[in-house]
């Protein structure tokens, strides 16, 4: 909508949204989004079309893909198929990241041979006692020889039950902060390593969220990511790469709602005419529209710096803060022009006001990224 796209591009969203609407709509029903449970089927398809590895570099199994190029693709698949299903089925792309910016030809090639065979990899950052403070991680690598030893607990790793590898961060030295934070691949099968609780969400119902813990978990050396160190570095940089991607998720379920809320009130009447004929609710379905098509121009705009190198933190941050702000504001205006209805899982909007929620907490949460911006602010600005 009102962008200029390549014929080529327009093809990626035809072909993304012909398969959200005949793949994933019809296999993410209601009932199955409140089981949660996981259609392997589905992922299966996904791998084959190339939505899992889209962004990934063809030598070790992706598609190569620009980032502008999988923003438009997860455009369509959040907006006519389920964000949180997408969200599980693209955490390998999180997962190398970090090994696509240090690790060795090694590495990449040996982590890449998962995702060529359809395994699900998974990032583990967050821990119960530190989500926003990061750096403050309690996981701990201890150097045994030509070992890792790994002891901690790690929570809300997205796709964490699902996955057959995960890039974990640990510290080699705690009194560092984020200095000592160092990160390491790890197979699902090495001993001590085991699938904690299964989180019970309110949105991103069919992404699974787990804990891990690992005891006494033993890596050799080669699967050290980077420099002791670096660790913090290597995964806030793929962080940067990647923050237009999962914004556009938030766009999607906004625009999502809007198209829901317009037909709706186009149909329900209420003193003798459709509510769309009330002036005041056209104001409010304008300002919907207004501010999720300036959300929209801002994460395409990050998108298309980033492909031509330019690597904008700030921009990143703000991208991220304002698309999930609108896409709560827009999703929650929806639920209030469906009225009743609108709270009933019967009707659309209630799982986009859900599925929304999640976009202003994960990533860094929305207060985090305004510390990061007014941060730059004060740096920038004499
Ligand atoms: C569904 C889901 C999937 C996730 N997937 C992953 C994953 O795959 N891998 C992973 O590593 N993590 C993942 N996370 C973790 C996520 O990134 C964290 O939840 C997030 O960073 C917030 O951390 P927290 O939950 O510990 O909140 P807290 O850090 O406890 O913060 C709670 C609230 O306080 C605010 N706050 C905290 N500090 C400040 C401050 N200094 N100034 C102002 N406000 C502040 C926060 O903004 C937040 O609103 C996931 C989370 C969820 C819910």
């Amino acid at each position: 909508m009102s962008i200029s796209l390549t014929e080529d591009q327009i093809a990626l969203q035809q072909m993304a949204r012909d398969f959200a609407i005949k793949e994933i709509a019809p296999v993410i029903t209601k009932e199955r989004e409140q089981s949660g449970e996981f259609p392997w089927e589905l992922y299966q398809k996904m791998f084959d079309a190339g939505y899992s590895t889209m962004g990934l570099p063809e030598e070790y199994g992706g598609g190569g893909l620009s980032i502008f190029e999988q923003l438009l693709i997860n455009e369509q698949l959040s907006q006519y198929g389920d964000v949180g299903f997408l969200a599980s089925c693209s955490s390998g792309e999180m997962a190398f990241g970090p090994i696509l910016n240090g690790g060795t030809e090694e590495q990449k090639k040996y982590y890449g041979k998962f995702i060529q065979e359809g395994k699900i990899a998974a990032f583990a950052l967050t821990e119960p006692e530190s989500g926003s403070d990061a750096a403050s991680i309690r996981t701990t690598a201890v150097r045994d020889g030509d070992e890792y030893v790994l002891n901690g607990t790690k929570c809300f790793v997205t796709s964490g039950g699902l996955a057959s590898i995960y890039t974990i961060l640990a510290t080699v030295d705690r009194s560092k902060g984020y200095k000592g934070i160092t990160c390491f691949m790890v197979e699902r099968d090495r001993p001590g390593l085991t699938v904690g609780k299964e989180e019970d969400k309110m949105g991103f119902r069919m992404s699974n969220t787990v804990d891990l813990i690992l005891e006494d978990v033993r890596v050799p050396v080669d699967h050290r990511i980077g420099e002791e160190g670096q660790g913090f570095y290597l995964a806030m940089k793929n962080l940067d790469r990647t923050r237009p991607i999962g914004s556009i998720g938030a766009i999607a379920l906004a625009q999502a709602a809007i198209d829901h809320t317009v037909r709706y009130t186009k149909v329900r009447k209420t003193f003798g005419k459709p509510i769309i004929e009330n002036q005041a609710v056209q104001h409010i379905l304008a300002d919907m529209q207004i501010k999720t098509t300036a959300a929209r121009h801002l994460c395409y705009n990050a998108a298309r710096m980033i492909d031509e190198g330019v690597l904008d933190s700030e921009l990143g941050s703000i991208t991220k803060t304002f698309c999930s702000d609108i896409a709560m504001e827009v999703t929650t205006n929806a639920v209030q022009l469906f009225g009743g209805y609108g709270y009933c899982r019967d009707y659309p909007v209630e799982k986009l006001f859900r599925d929304a929620k999640l976009f202003a907490i994960f990533e860094g949460a929305n207060q985090i990224q305004r510390n990061v911006i007014a941060k730059k602010m004060m740096k920038r600005i004499n």
